[in-house]
């Protein structure tokens, strides 16, 4: 957990699921992204002695969205947010670029359609602080890849991508719903084997994964926040689909790895620290 005023604490769910609970160190005001484990959630909130007031759900999925029900009736008076009806206890529905406070917090919401119709990012920034702000990105944006296309198309990904979460600032901190860090690398690594950034990104997560065991999210994240430069073809995707027969598209890039994701390595996804590939996300979505 980060000690300054914004603070952001990480809790694994389920399988591969990530809650985070945002601390507003100065008035001690809490929101709770995705809280599927209600239970832990509480005890957490307990833990640290701060008042959770708000739930910031990024979209219906049950594994993102199945605790509201639970925690509202466990902590009374929540103001439930998000930008999809079908999130149960919603109780303030937002938009793109829809504001709120979480004591001294600022959060905008930024629609990122996609992987559902509804799916909101939270960016939350500290007014008048040096400390980098951070985005909550649930199943939009992972280490090393997106999320599924259920609801949307490549070109809604590439702008949520690229226009939306690729333009926030440079510095910010990027917390994503599921700990898919290795599987896409190594599906990266399957697609662009020559790229020595993958690589490097595989080699430093399997370390990281060794020493925490809980997943990689944080320290890695970082890097997420450059998504323009995810985006450099290097021909590889081509050259692969070539072998395999398959007919795709040659813009945009995306497109073309939601494809060969689907024909090669179904759970996994991509996209490669910095310099590489991007793809779609795999299985635990579950949803
Ligand atoms: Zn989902």
């Amino acid at each position: 957990m980060d000690q300054g005023t914004l603070r952001v604490e990480l809790l694994p769910a389920l399988t591969d699921n990530y809650m985070y609970l945002i601390i507003d160190g100065e008035t001690k005001e809490a929101a709770i992204v995705d809280p599927v484990q209600p239970q832990k959630v509480v005890e957490t909130v307990r833990k640290h002695g701060v008042k959770l007031t708000t739930v910031l759900t990024t979209h219906h999925h049950w594994d993102h969205a199945g605790g509201n029900e639970k925690l509202v009736k466990l902590e009374p008076g929540l103001k439930v947010c998000g930008g999809d009806d079908r999130i149960g206890a919603l109780t303030h529905k937002v938009t793109h670029l829809s504001t709120l406070q979480v004591g001294s917090l600022n959060v905008k919401c930024l629609s990122t359609p996609c992987h559902t119709s509804g799916h909101i990012c939270y960016f939350v920034s500290k007014p008048g602080s040096s400390e980098p702000p951070a985005v909550f990105t649930g199943d939009t944006l992972f280490v090393a890849g997106c999320g599924k296309f259920y609801e949307g198309t490549a070109d809604e990904m590439y702008k949520a991508l690229l226009e939306i979460l690729g333009r926030l600032p440079p510095d910010t901190r990027v917390y994503c719903g599921h700990e898919y860090t290795i599987n896409n690398l190594k599906f990266a690594r399957h697609v662009e084997p020559n790229n020595t950034a993958i690589q490097e990104k595989l080699a430093w997560a399997k370390e990281v994964e060794k020493e925490f065991s809980g997943g990689v999210n944080t320290g890695g994240s970082r890097e997420c926040s450059k998504t323009p430069s995810l985006f450099s073809p290097q021909g590889e995707d081509q050259r692969l689909a070539t072998s395999l027969h398959l007919d795709l598209p040659p813009d945009p890039y995306l497109a073309s790895h939601q494809q060969l994701k689907d024909h090669l390595l179904p759970p996994l996804v991509t996209f490669g620290g910095g310099t590489g590939t991007l793809g779609s996300e795999g299985p635990a979505c579950g949803c």
